[in-house]
């Protein structure tokens, strides 16, 4: 009764550890959760016990309130603790501040579920580290041969090159609140743009909670503290999503529209957001990357969840692994949180 397929189970609540006596990313309430980042379909108020790192705890203090959970167990990246008949330790995962992959430990049984992942450049958290472990279990929200990711690079200067042709048009840059938003601020300091950026109120204090953590993010100034928005013709607005197409943004001045998310390779999705100017910035592995990451973790099994599960699996049985999909209710695709 070893192996984690003994330990490991999903019902209604989500993934459930025996071993552990506890749910990982539960969609609803549960005695015992361990969180693995802080978006809404991952992170979520009302539980027990919660285990996550103090990073990812500060996100649901900010989101939930200082009560999202009656127990609140902060544990820093490396560290183990004991739970019932096992033990939890987080490692980055690269997605977001303060994202872990939790690894398992079990009768002589390593499983590491990856939470959402990625590998390519991003100075807002820590990156990605394998962990070899008996069970790899990934998500694959781009889990498909034709998602590819372009360098982030490329993507943020598409945004100044309109910005350099186009100087009388303020760009909106549409940007998940958490993770999303300070990736395209650091990002463009990297590219050497030195602006001011200014800020749709709701991106704020998760802006104030980063540069807490030491990720510089320069001079923000939020919308409502410019006098004339006329000025705003040449400069860069960050506001989330939603706020793309409402009141609030048809005050800006002869809007550029532009979209940083993952799904924007897909013209339908761009089209749906109404962004002139798609770039395709994601927090998450593309399809190169997570086969490198197969190969690096090398598990002797991997289990597939949280997205296009199908392509994965046969893939890494094609790689030599044991596989299989591990469906999970109540996850979503990440459009409407963090993507
Ligand atoms: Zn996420
Ligand atoms: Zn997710």
């Amino acid at each position: 009764m070893q192996h984690p397929r003994y330990w490991i189970n999903s019902n209604e609540n989500g993934l459930y550890c025996e071993a552990l006596d506890a749910y990982i990313d539960p969609v609803n309430p549960v005695h015992r959760a361990i969180i693995t980042h802080g978006h809404a379909d991952h992170a979520r108020p009302g539980h027990g016990e919660v285990y996550a790192t103090p990073e990812t705890m500060a996100i649901m203090r900010i989101r939930y309130g200082d009560n999202h959970a009656e127990k609140q167990i902060e544990l820093n990246y490396s560290n183990n603790i004991s739970l019932r008949n096992g033990s939890l330790m987080f490692k980055p995962a690269g997605h977001i501040l303060g994202s872990a992959q939790a690894v398992i430990d079990h009768s002589d049984h390593r499983l590491v579920l990856s939470g959402d992942y990625k590998r390519s450049h991003d100075p807002t958290c820590a990156a990605f580290e394998v962990t070899q472990c008996d069970v790899f279990v990934s998500e694959a929200t781009f889990g498909l041969p034709v998602f590819k990711h372009p360098p982030i690079n490329q993507e943020v200067n598409k945004l100044l090159t309109s910005l350099a042709l186009f100087p009388e048009r303020c760009h909106l840059v549409g940007v998940y609140a958490l993770g999303k938003c300070q990736r395209v601020i650091l990002a463009l300091r990297e590219l050497g743009y030195h602006k001011p950026i200014y800020m749709h109120g709701a991106l704020l204090k998760l802006c104030e909670l980063y540069s807490s953590y030491g990720v510089t993010l320069g001079d923000m100034i939020p919308v409502t503290e410019v006098e004339s928005l006329k000025s705003l013709a040449g400069e860069i607005v960050l506001a989330p999503p939603s706020a793309l197409h409402d009141r609030w943004s048809r005050k800006l001045p002869n809007v550029m529209t532009a979209m940083a998310s993952g799904w924007m390779q897909i013209r339908a999705r761009s089209k749906q957001r109404k962004a002139e100017l798609p770039l395709i910035i994601s927090d998450h592995c593309d399809w190169p990357e997570l086969l490198q990451t197969l190969k690096q973790v090398n598990p002797q099994e991997v289990w597939v969840t949280h997205g296009r599960e199908a392509a994965l699996v046969h893939q890494a049985q094609l790689m030599g692994y044991q596989a299989k999909a591990l469906s999970l209710i109540g996850r979503s695709d990440g459009d409407d949180d963090g993507e």
